[in-house]
């Protein structure tokens, strides 16, 4: 069968996999979805955007015609306006929000949102001006979502800013992390141009803690922002975790974004650990790869999977099996170090721990086999704390501790906005909200500068 698949997928065939799946509107399809909004007075939609975009304006744009006029608005308040009409959540949050929910569905904010951002995009549009030199430098160390909406406003604002990107490109997750049949790559670099478009520095494959250390940007710039994200998905703690045909999801994703198709996927049995949405991607792509049977293994239940609905539904769709209440004991190889087994063990929820969440615990004696040929990690992120112990920020966990409304770390030159700061069980890790920080603490350092030539710091 393995054989037989792998003559079958050529390497068009696998790319064409992951080529972008959701159609997009075309011009009449944009234009009746616009005519549908009733561009409510005080509109729920704008408070249900993270980036507070002026989503009946730009839809009215569209309405009349002015696509680059509806661009703006969109990009004015959120800089990666393009990815996220791609991957936000839109259901929870917009279109979730939207009137027309009580009477027929709601608008395709989304869908529209992705019409006008993509003719910017065909049409080469840059959309903001660099704003009057001011003479003050900031460093950002990290060019995902949020070290871009900084770089984008403080741009604008009129600071020198250079962005530290230890990848080769730049962009974080929405360019390396996010599946590509849901967010091809060239739509975040778009978003990069349009950010070096107004003069910002970003030095792609510059580590810092490596290439540059943190105190030379606290010694060298007038302010730092760490937007370094979250790191790499976990060990399992589990013997086997190092045999061949062991994945870590991300790593995974990234691969397919820079158009690496593995063929260990065709025909075989990925099993997935884990039920995130990093899970779902995991499996997704296991799907895309060839893989002939996809489980997802969850040591809770469906109630407690902390995947979007809409993932959970897309993963259904591809045709990836979940396994409840069942976890990994050990991976088992072959004579020649690859994965063969799972020791799966069944699980069974008692009382709530301190987190809320029901507490999954062991059925003793219930230990099983399940036989694989690939194993996808998928139960979350580690954080970066060799680098926050290099800034020397105050965190819990490896989650940085900042001021609520300034962003302000532990050191007063230093600032951090996005995955850095995420805390599980507050909200979602969300590239809208890392884009809306990124915004938030841009504006903070301006006050702050503003403040101190003023006199009142
Ligand atoms: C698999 C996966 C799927 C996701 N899907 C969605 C989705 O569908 N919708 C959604 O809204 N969100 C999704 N998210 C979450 C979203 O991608 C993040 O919340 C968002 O990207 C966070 O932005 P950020 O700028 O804080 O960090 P990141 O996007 O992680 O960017 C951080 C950047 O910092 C760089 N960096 C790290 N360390 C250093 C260093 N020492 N020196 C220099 N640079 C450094 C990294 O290379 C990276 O480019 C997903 C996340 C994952 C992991
Ligand atoms: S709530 Fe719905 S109908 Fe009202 S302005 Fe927003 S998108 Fe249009």
């Amino acid at each position: 069968m393995g054989n037989l698949l792998q003559n079958l997928l050529s390497d068009e065939d696998l790319a064409q996999n992951f080529a972008e799946s959701k159609p997009s509107y075309n011009a009449q399809e944009a234009l009746d979805e616009a005519n549908r909004c009733l561009y409510c007075y005080d509109a729920p939609c704008i408070k249900a955007c993270p980036t507070g975009i002026d989503i009946p304006s730009f839809i009215k744009k569209i309405a009349s015609g002015n696509l680059k006029g509806s661009a703006k608005t969109i990009m004015e308040e959120n800089p990666i306006g393009a990815s996220c009409a791609r991957v936000c959540p839109t259901e929870e949050l917009c279109e979730g929000a939207c009137v027309l929910n009580d009477s027929t569905k709601p608008i395709m904010i989304g869908d529209l949102q992705r019409f006008a951002t993509d003719w910017s995009i065909k049409n080469e549009q840059v959309m903001f001006k660099v704003g009057k030199k001011n003479g003050k430098r900031i460093a950002i160390v990290g060019s995902g979502p949020a070290g871009l909406s900084a770089a984008r406003e403080l741009g604008r604002l009129g600071y020198e800013v250079t962005v530290f990107e230890s990848k080769g490109e730049a962009g974080g997750l929405d360019t390396h992390g996010i599946v590509p049949f849901r967010l091809p790559k060239d739509i975040s670099l778009w978003e990069v141009e349009q950010v070096e478009s107004l003069g910002v520095e970003i030095r792609t494959n510059a580590e810092v803690g490596k290439d540059i250390f943190a105190a030379d940007l606290v010694s060298d710039y007038d302010s730092v922002i760490l937007t370094a994200g979250m790191s790499k998905v976990p060990m399992l703690g589990i013997d086997g975790e190092d045999l061949e045909g062991v994945y870590d999801a991300i790593d995974l994703v990234e691969e397919t974004k820079n158009e690496n198709y593995s063929t260990e996927f065709i025909g075989k049995r990925a099993a997935v650990i884990g039920a995130g949405n990093t899970a779902i991607d995991g499996a997704t792509t296991s799907v895309r790869l060839g893989a002939d049977n996809v489980k997802i293994l969850y040591r809770r239940t469906e109630a407690e999977m902390s995947a979007y609905d809409f993932e959970y539904e897309f993963a259904k769709q591809d045709g990836v099996e979940f396994r409840w209440l069942i976890a990994p004991k050990r991976l088992i190889g072959d004579r020649n170090d690859h994965v063969k087994q799972i020791e799966c063990v069944r699980m069974e929820l008692k009382e709530a721990g301190s987190d809320g969440r029901m507490r999954p615990v062991e059925i003793e004696g219930s230990e099983f086999l399940m036989d694989v040929d690939i194993v996808i990690k998928a139960i979350g992120q580690t954080r970066h704390h060799q680098l926050i112990d290099e800034f020397g920020l105050e965190h819990h966990n490896g989650v940085v501790k900042v001021d609520n409304e300034t962003y302000l770390t532990s050191q007063p030159k230093v600032y951090a906005a996005g995955d850095v700061v995420f805390e599980k069980g507050v909200g979602e890790a969300m590239a809208v909200s890392a884009a809306q920080q990124g915004k938030e603490t841009a504006y903070a350092i301006h006050q702050q500068f503003k403040a101190s030539e003023l006199g009142n710091v």
